[in-house]
């Protein structure tokens, strides 16, 4: 139980609702920041305006996925306020107020630094990955349906990275019946994919491996599906990266050679809001009672 621990959820989408909720079950102290337009109230929970919030309090802090943008503005998709996480903000939370988000960016690293608090990246965590890349897949599944005018069974699937995303998106993709190539660049990923029944290939035979790809899926956050690639690709193929922003293909050359290229962020936020809040709401619950005890031994 959360009783007696004060929290602000400083903006967000849907995906916060679970984590209110959550929050509620647990009694916690919630205060909502960027929620004004949101008509569910909760009992135990207050909205506020961020110059109102009494920041002194605050035992936790939960960002949205995004954490900030580069000026440290807060995404919601429930208030018309401009709400900006400052450093002077920071300093005014008791010295082990921790703060959570899905990922970070150089503003929030400078902010947390310089006001010397601690910061939780949900997303770099294994479990909650491994949990997200389950909507994701859908997601994936659900642009490659969108996107073409053939069934997924019996296409040639590239799959490229076999991390945690990867790794749900070929094994899926091949229950749906299609024939996955994997490409990876280490020789016990290589091992992995043959052992799932897939064909593996290194990613320095990409090209060679393209001339019959129907879909490519890229989950290799820097770029590989380069001009070379795709200039080797049939004109039907499609390409959805799911790789973090600014994605793995050359954008500008697809586009050029009229290869339908899909960058797809936050499908999990998409696609399933509700499961994907879940996933972040039962992990930061473990988290926060965690905190919560040893903060009181
Ligand atoms: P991950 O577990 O770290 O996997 C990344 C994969 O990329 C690994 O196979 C890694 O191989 C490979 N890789 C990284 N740098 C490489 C390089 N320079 N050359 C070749 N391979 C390289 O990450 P993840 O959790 O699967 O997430 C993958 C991406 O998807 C991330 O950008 C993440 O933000 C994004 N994502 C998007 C969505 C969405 O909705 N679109 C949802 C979840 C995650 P090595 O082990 O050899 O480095």
């Amino acid at each position: 139980m959360l009783t007696g621990m004060h929290v602000a959820v400083m903006g967000g989408d849907a995906r916060q609702l679970e984590i209110i909720k959550m929050l509620n079950e647990l009694d916690a102290k919630v205060t909502l920041i960027g929620f004004e337009q949101l008509d569910h109230a909760y009992t135990g929970a207050v909205k506020e305006k961020v110059s109102e919030a009494n920041f002194s309090e605050m035992d936790a802090i939960i960002l949205p996925v995004r954490g900030t943008d580069q000026e440290g503005q807060v995404d919601t998709i429930f208030s018309n306020e401009k709400i900006v996480l400052t450093e002077e903000l920071l300093i005014q939370t008791p010295k082990h107020c921790t703060i959570y988000s899905g990922i970070s960016n150089p503003y929030l690293d400078s902010i947390i630094s310089s006001s010397n608090r601690k910061l939780v990246q949900l997303f770099s965590r294994d479990d909650v990955a491994i949990y997200n890349s389950i909507p994701t897949v859908e997601g994936t599944i659900m642009m490659a349906i969108q996107h073409t005018d053939f069934t997924i069974h019996g296409s040639n699937v590239l799959v490229l990275g076999l991390g945690r995303v990867g790794m749900s998106v070929a094994r899926t993709f091949a229950s749906l019946g299609a024939k996955v190539k994997v490409g990876a660049r280490k020789t016990e990923h290589i091992a992995r994919i043959t052992e799932m029944g897939l064909t593996p290939f290194h990613l320095d035979d990409l090209e060679s491996v393209v001339k019959d790809v129907d879909i490519c899926i890229n989950t290799i956050p820097v770029l590989v599906v380069k001009a070379n690639v795709i200039a080797k690709m049939p004109a039907h193929t499609l390409i959805i990266d799911l790789a973090s922003k600014p994605g793995g293909t050359d954008f500008r050359y697809a586009e050029k050679r009229g290869i339908k290229a899909l960058l797809a962020p936050s499908l999990p936020g998409i696609v399933a809001p509700k499961t994907a809040g879940q996933i972040l709401a039962n992990v930061l619950s473990q988290l926060l009672e965690h905190d919560f005890k040893n903060g009181k031994e």
